[in-house]
């Protein structure tokens, strides 16, 4: 199933892993069972650290659980994850073998903390880039709390499910059997969304800082520029975004950069934000401003409200906001957004094969 080349590349990354754990295989009779067999054959041959077992009882074939021993940890993938889920898969083994993740202790913490039993179910496409940071982000909490299960499900093969909830784009998420969100999501945003009690936290503390001398709404390429030249200066600087990278984070290949005659939108933002870092930027991502004060007298502060009902004063405000898909306005678009009013054709063209 792998090739030569990709399991010596396997083999060196399965030498990070430091416990031992068992791949649990769902197989039936069909081909699809037959070549993720083979695939889960080659990856336990790599590493004296993983056994396979294929008596696995999950009631979606083909499947496989990656579990420590005598505890479910709670990743399970229903397909077989090669294409861009090649990488959320290596990740998991790697996770669960006891290798730590490239995530702050801070967002670990918040993880670890999550109260109530969730179970999510992501439907992907092989084809989707913006699908593995969610698979990756829901396989970490599953990994980290006990109380989280996280199946990655591929829509192209599991297509009586994907009619059945009429999923029409992907990652489509659910949470405990109904629709959590749709679409590109951080580890931050999922954590934004299921810990309502970190958003009144972040307000409390928004709106208890200082005034800014220069404050940029907006974290794109824009923002960040904004805010490299302010800190520079020696300005007080703030970036307030509702997601830190913009629509670069959207976009796979970026080759009109000059002097970059290739990268890749998340490898930008994470440049971006590394860059912004190096000086004393005060980032507060996953905030929406929905609206402004300005200045009532000349030297004055402007004043800010986000949507979590926080506010921020700065003496300048400098607004990055960038743009956002377009909508035509027609009757019926945002009731059947991501469900056949769609904004990426090569992610969500596998769900309607055939
Ligand atoms: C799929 C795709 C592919 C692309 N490919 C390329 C390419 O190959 N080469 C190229 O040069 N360009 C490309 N672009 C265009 C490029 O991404 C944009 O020109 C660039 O990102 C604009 O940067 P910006 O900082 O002005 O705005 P944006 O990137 O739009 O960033 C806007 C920022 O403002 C924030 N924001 C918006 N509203 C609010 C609010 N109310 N409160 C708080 N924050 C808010 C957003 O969260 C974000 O952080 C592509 C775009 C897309 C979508």
């Amino acid at each position: 199933m792998l090739d030569a080349n990709l399991k010596n590349q396997l083999k060196a990354y399965l030498e990070k892993v430091t416990q031992p754990f068992e791949i649990a295989a769902s197989l039936d009779d069909g081909a699809k069972s037959q070549e993720l067999l083979g695939l889960l054959q080659d990856i336990a041959s790599l590493s004296d650290k993983i056994t396979l077992t294929t008596d696995g009882q999950d009631a979606r074939t083909p499947s496989f659980a990656i579990n420590r021993p005598g505890e479910e940890t709670g990743v399970v993938f229903a397909g077989i994850p090669m294409g861009h889920e090649f990488t959320s898969l290596v990740l998991a083994l790697l996770q669960v073998g006891g290798h730590p993740p490239k995530t702050s202790q801070e967002t670990l913490d918040q993880i670890k903390a999550l109260d109530g039993e969730m179970r999510f179910e992501t439907y992907y496409s092989l084809s989707c880039q913006n699908c593995p940071d969610v698979v990756q982000a829901l396989n970490l909490m599953a990994i980290f709390n006990p109380n989280v299960q996280h199946v990655a499900i591929d829509g192209a093969l599991f297509q009586d499910e994907v009619e059945a909830r009429e999923i029409m784009s992907v990652p489509s998420v659910y949470l405990n059997g109904k629709p959590f969100d749709q679409g590109r999501m951080t580890i931050e945003q999922i954590l934004a969304k299921v810990d309502t009690g970190a958003a009144e936290r972040d307000a409390k503390k928004l709106s208890e800082k200082a005034a800014f001398d220069s404050l940029i709404i907006g974290g794109g390429p824009a923002g960040a520029s904004a805010a490299i030249y302010s800190a520079r200066k020696g300005i007080n600087t703030g970036v307030a975004a509702e997601r830190f990278g913009g629509q670069v984070s959207d976009t796979l290949g970026i080759e009109n950069f000059i002097s970059v005659s290739h990268t890749e939108g998340p490898k930008l933002v994470a440049a971006l934000e590394q860059h912004v870092n190096d000086y004393e930027v005060d980032v507060m991502n996953l905030q929406r401003a929905t609206g402004f004060k300005a200045a009532e007298t000349e030297g004055g502060l402007h004043e800010v409200t986000f949507e979590s009902g926080a506010t921020l004063k700065s003496k300048t405000l400098i607004l990055a906001t960038g743009a956002r898909w377009r909508e035509m306005n027609v009757p019926g678009e945002q009731e059947y957004r991501n469900k056949g009013v769609a904004y990426c054709p090569h992610c969500d063209g596998p769900l309607f094969k055939g």
